[in-house]
């Protein structure tokens, strides 16, 4: 996203404060995500950032204040060795609207509520076994959702789901829904939006691939800010998956379905896959597959994928455990390699158990990487762990709040 309103047309001086407003009003969404990423932390650097006069920045601001959505402060300190009047300050509003995140994973679910600026407000995780309807788990999840909302008696503006599927444009199908008992091609986003309607809860809903989505909320707010192609790979609670940011924007392919680097072969010898190929990096380094190579039995109480990252975290200095996270690195960064052969990413995050697997070893992924990719050689691609909690529920709030930012006026208005 460029961030850039219309340049300022010639004689803007002249203008009266109305034709100001009406010229700002294009600028509404470009400031509202300025502000909403972080980029335009004062007065001074949103008028930058838009190409627009001081004055117009001002009514900008002070209408999406007046909306209820940032905060002005028109007397913040001044900076440490700064010089002059300080700028205003701008921030989220901290008690403005929110939208409903939902989150299904093979586990169960988790419902949030999330302001502007990737801001978490409330959280709640519900443990059930997702049943082959997908209307059960979604009715669940949305209902937790209205608690919250009821709970904290926010305004609520819309409602973003996330799900461990590739979900298939233009329907909102999910089409493989490999760890869930769920049917392939489920109408998600529509059973979504009858569940969320139902809670007598206002505002459009979305639903999108939980790892395109942890993608976005990274870009945003997170480890991935400010990268230009940004690969991001994470495992959920099963399985693995992958998402491509580029120039702002989630790449999802002609229909919703690119990026399915789960099915990547990084051992031929390996176990057989459900997408019924063998060795993929969905079965040889997710945290099932950690589990087995350490010799431990999954558990029944936590989820897998915790089971995984506290094993790593609290026993690595076990031989058996850290011969089998070593494994899972040498997996993944082959898998990381033949993935930057091919989109030349200028940033590399890592989430869910791949994030731990790095920060185990980060020197040994990198070297994986360097090793067995031709643009790894040459310098080397930034590779980082993802940084939000939650990011795919993160993410499934940035699909409701896009409306909001694309036009603050038409959206609050409905
Ligand atoms: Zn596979």
């Amino acid at each position: 996203m460029s961030g850039k309103a219309d340049p300022r047309p010639a004689g803007e001086g002249t203008t009266t404060p109305r034709t100001r407003l009406e010229r700002g009003r294009g600028a509404l969404g470009p400031a509202l995500e300025l502000v909403h990423t972080g980029r335009a932390p004062t007065r001074a650097v949103l008028t930058a950032e838009l190409g627009v006069t001081r004055a117009t920045a001002g009514v900008v601001a002070a209408e999406l204040e007046a909306l209820g959505l940032i905060r002005v402060d028109a007397r913040p300190g001044a900076a440490a060795g700064s010089q002059g009047r300080p700028s205003h300050r701008l921030s989220v509003a901290e008690d403005g609207p929110v939208v409903l995140a939902a989150q299904v994973h093979a586990d169960g679910f988790r419902a949030a509520l999330v302001g502007l600026g990737g801001r978490i407000v409330a959280t709640a995780p519900g443990c059930e076994t997702v049943d082959a309807d997908p209307a059960k788990v979604l009715g669940s999840v949305v209902e937790a959702g209205a608690d919250l909302l009821s709970e904290t008696g926010r305004r609520c503006v819309g409602a973003g789901l996330a799900v461990p599927s590739a979900v298939a444009e233009p329907d909102g199908l999910a089409l493989n829904p490999l760890h869930l008992a769920w049917p392939a091609g489920a109408p998600v986003r529509r059973i979504f939006t009858e569940c969320v309607r139902a809670a007598g809860i206002t505002g459009p809903a979305f639903a999108g691939n939980d790892v395109n989505l942890a993608a976005l909320a990274e870009h945003r707010h997170g480890a991935g800010r400010g990268a230009r192609d940004l690969l991001c790979v994470a495992t959920g609670h099963r399985g693995v998956g992958g998402a491509l940011v580029l120039d702002g924007r989630l790449h999802t392919g002609s229909s919703g379905l690119a990026l399915e680097v789960g099915h990547l072969t990084v051992n031929p010898e390996g176990r057989p896959c459900h997408c019924g190929s063998r060795g993929c990096l969905d079965v040889e380094a997710d945290p099932l597959a950690l589990l087995t190579a350490a010799g431990r039995e999954p558990g029944p109480v936590v989820s897998l994928l915790q089971q995984a990252n506290d094993l790593i975290r609290g026993h690595y200095d076990d031989p058996a455990v850290r011969t089998a996270t070593e494994a899972l690195i040498d997996r993944l960064g082959l898998g990381l390699a033949g993935l930057v052969n091919i989109l030349n990413p200028d940033r590399i995050i890592l989430g869910g158990l791949h994030g731990t697997l790095f920060d185990a070893d980060p020197g040994r992924l990198r070297a994986v990487v360097a090793d067995r990719s031709l643009w790894g050689q040459s310098g080397g691609v930034p590779i980082l762990a993802c940084s939000l909690d939650h990011n795919s529920l993160v993410g499934a709030a940035e699909l409701a709040w896009q409306p909001v930012l694309d036009d603050p006026l038409t959206a609050l208005a409905s």
